[in-house]
């Protein structure tokens, strides 16, 4: 089963997701698994074997570690891990640190869902 870890400190984001893919977590397509914050993001991460999640969806925003410095740690541990940041910042600053940090997409909020389920999909099935 492919696996998709989604880190957002703001708890209706995860029922934003659950809601806009619940057809393709029923059928069975990918499975979303969620994190409040980095740090037990990078917990889960270590956690599971190298191979457990496909794909990492953060928020930039957030206390304690910050979606940045996550992407860093697990560049650090997974570098094959690909990482998508998703944040309201739209600036370019951000979105370089993130490109230079070896973010592989940067998605901003509002999210295009359409758009992201298509890079989504690339990406696990690669
Ligand atoms: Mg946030």
């Amino acid at each position: 089963m492919k696996k998709i870890l989604i880190v957002d400190d703001e708890k209706s984001v995860q029922f934003l997701y659950e809601k806009v893919f619940k057809k393709e977590v029923k059928d069975g397509e990918f499975e979303l698994i969620f994190s409040i914050s980095g740090e037990d993001a990078l917990e889960k991460i270590k956690n599971e074997d190298e191979n457990a999640f496909q794909l990492i969806i953060s928020d930039i925003n957030m206390p304690g570690l910050s979606g940045f410095e996550l992407l860093k740690e697990v560049k650090g541990i997974r570098p094959e891990l690909s990482v998508f940041m998703s944040s309201a910042y739209t600036d370019t600053e951000r979105q370089s640190l993130a490109k230079e940090l070896g973010a592989d997409d940067y998605i901003t909020k509002p999210v295009d869902f359409v758009a992201l389920k298509e890079k989504m999909l690339s990406v696990i099935a690669a």
